[in-house]
């Protein structure tokens, strides 16, 4: 019995590790890869611009303000907009 959950285990173990040198020759080597990362990448940049404000400059994330609406303002802004 011990044996079979031993060998069921180990077989588990080899699935997960031979998928996982997939992923990661997938990964590395090939253009999915590059077009992974390029994705990554703007995605990070967009992130970034999007936590700067043209007025005040760059803010934290915890800093920004939600709207009621959904969008994501400066709090230098939303307090002159809310003190006009
Ligand atoms: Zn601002």
């Amino acid at each position: 019995m011990t044996t079979i959950i031993i060998e069921g285990v180990l077989f588990a173990a080899l699935v997960v590790a031979v998928g996982t040198l997939f992923y990661l020759v997938l990964i590395a080597f090939t253009p999915v890869g590059v077009r992974l990362r390029q994705t990554k990448n703007r995605r990070r940049i967009d992130r970034a611009a999007a936590l700067v404000c043209p007025i005040h400059g760059p803010r934290e994330s915890n800093d920004l303000v939600r709207l009621a609406s959904g969008e994501v303002l400066c709090p230098d802004c939303y307090k002159e907009t809310l003190n006009g």
